[in-house]
């Protein structure tokens, strides 16, 4: 057997920030990679980097290098993850600037810890390159501003999540986000994924919780 199949281990690097890499974090990596020369090196469908296959004192070794702690980075007061497309900053057909706005949910701290992990999809139109139908929190910029939807996930048991709110501008798109978590996490109990919870609890209930 080759190392690579002795030793199915893997660590993630977090913090590349809605996938967004510097030249300058490109160059890093590739120096630190050449001397760890991991068997394979992956982008998730998170927007991360993986390192797969190496001996477990390597992986350890390129874990305290790159800085990667076991421990989640963020508290549960926290979105899980943010991944967003290259929105009408980068891409053609963007009519939202979902960096921008991905920036503004990744510093969300909420009042509270979330009942679980919450994990973000933003889509500069409705192409939907981020799979927002498929998140706990999805946006989809439209002409008239945002869509925001909620309770979508793409796990094992999949769900097209429920569209909350329509022509929402940054602000009020970000604000009802907040509200919407809120409520979530007032409503649902320990370790319920916003899809189950809303399966159980309904789009128009939610509505009426967070909604003038
Ligand atoms: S969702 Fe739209 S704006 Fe975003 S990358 Fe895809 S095509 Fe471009």
């Amino acid at each position: 057997m080759t190392d690579s199949q002795n030793h199915k281990t893997y660590t993630t690097m977090p913090g590349i920030k809605l996938g967004w890499l510097t030249t300058e974090d490109l160059e890093r990596l590739a120096k630190i990679a050449g001397r760890y020369a991991p068997p394979m090196i992956k982008i998730t469908g998170g927007q991360r980097l993986s390192f797969l296959g190496l001996s477990p004192e390597k992986l350890e070794a390129l874990k305290k290098e790159l800085n990667i702690h076991d421990k989640p980075r963020h508290s549960r007061n926290r979105l899980h993850n943010v991944q967003a497309c290259p929105g009408s900053q980068w891409c053609k057909y963007g009519s939202g600037d979902s960096l921008a706005m991905g920036e503004a949910l990744d510093k969300l701290v909420l009042d509270r810890p979330l009942p679980y992990k919450v994990k973000v999809g933003i889509s500069g139109c409705r192409m939907c390159c981020c799979e927002s139908w498929v998140r706990d929190v999805g946006l989809v910029a439209e002409k008239k501003g945002w869509r925001f939807i909620f309770g979508g996930n793409a796990g094992g048991r999949p769900r097209i999540g429920d569209v909350v709110a329509e022509n929402l501008n940054d602000d009020e798109a970000v604000s009802l986000i907040e509200k919407c978590l809120n409520f979530y996490t007032e409503q649902a109990s320990y370790k319920t994924r916003s899809a189950r919870f809303m399966e159980r609890f309904g789009i128009e209930a939610l509505k009426e919780g967070i909604l003038e």
